[in-house]
């Protein structure tokens, strides 16, 4: 869990990384643009490699998804009567595990219990939603801390506002397993980049990868770029991608648990770290609590 974090306060990545000589692949995956990188690899080699690495993180996404029409382990627990034990996948175990936590260690910022509340604001409904809830609404729907509980036979909830949403974590677990399926398969140098996630591995022909970080306010302009090499992972929360401005405020979909409403200290939070599940959560969590958050992280370095 130890390990490397740092914060680029108000910064979005794109990649840059154009070779005629790597292979690159985009899917659909989670609701965003997945794009796969590969360099210096047999191109046979690669796209076999790119075809399960996809497989992987759609199989992630079916796993931790609320969203969707398919049954999983989470939304089992989500419909659970209170007070009964739901058997969660080996692998939401785990990750519910880690992601209570990264909530106690960011003060509550990060809360995996945001399920109903979420579902409430309507930011992954199609269409989104223009206005916000009732208040009488989202107050009855911000969960009580401590709602979920790890028992001999699975896991508990003690009050029917606590429903599990992995959308802050799920996503940088999907990239961490993809990169573990190319590695197996003999890749050394790629990036995943979902959707300005991304976690790369080895050199771009023996140089490093460029990244570069985008503006929250200005989709086209880049603040300037970072160069990775080895295994890093960097990933960003940013409150430009789910919103909507209803009477001239902006309304997205990182929440604040405590208020129940769009968290205000942040336009956008990017975290390095040396998985993209931890810089997923993290980088939720540092964009809650704003500048101030940046505490904790340096405790962890
Ligand atoms: P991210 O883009 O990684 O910051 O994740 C945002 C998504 O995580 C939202 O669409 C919600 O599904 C969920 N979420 C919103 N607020 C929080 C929070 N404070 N802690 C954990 N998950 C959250
Ligand atoms: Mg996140």
């Amino acid at each position: 869990m130890a390990g490397m974090f740092r914060l680029f306060p108000v910064l979005f990545l794109l990649v840059s990384c154009s070779n005629s000589a790597d292979m690159h692949e985009t899917r659909f995956i989670m609701g965003t643009l997945v794009e796969f990188t590969v360099a210096d690899a047999d191109p046979e080699l690669a796209e076999n490699a790119i075809r399960q690495a996809a497989e992987e993180m759609q199989r992630i996404d079916d796993m931790f998804t609320i969203y969707r029409e398919r049954d999983n382990s989470v939304k089992r627990f989500n419909r659970s009567r209170l007070g009964t034990s739901v058997r969660l996948d080996d692998e939401v175990a785990r990750i519910l595990s880690l992601a209570l936590a990264i909530q106690q260690e960011s003060n509550g910022a990060f809360n995996p219990a945001l399920g109903r509340l979420n579902r409430l604001w309507g930011f992954s409904n199609e269409p989104p939603p223009d206005h916000p809830p009732a208040e009488d609404a989202i107050a009855a729907s911000i969960p009580p801390s401590g709602c979920i509980r790890k028992t001999e036979d699975g896991w508990q909830r003690s009050s029917a506002r606590c429903e599990l949403d992995f959308g802050a974590i799920a996503k940088g677990y999907a990239i961490d397993r993809g990169i573990a399926v190319l590695r197996r398969a003999g890749i050394q140098h790629a990036i995943i980049n979902a959707g300005g996630d991304i976690r790369v591995i080895g050199s771009h022909h023996g140089k490093p990868w460029r990244i570069g970080l985008r503006h929250p306010r200005s989709a086209g302009d880049v603040l300037g770029t970072i160069e990775v090499k080895g295994d890093v992972s960097i990933v960003t929360s940013g409150d430009y991608e789910r919103f909507y401005i209803d009477r001239g405020q902006r309304y997205h979909h990182i929440l604040d648990p405590d208020s129940g409403h769009p968290a205000a200290l942040s336009q956008s939070a990017t975290v390095i770290a040396e998985t993209a599940t931890l810089a997923d959560a993290w980088s939720t969590a540092i964009f809650v609590l704003g500048p101030p958050g940046l505490k904790l992280l340096e405790r962890r370095q």
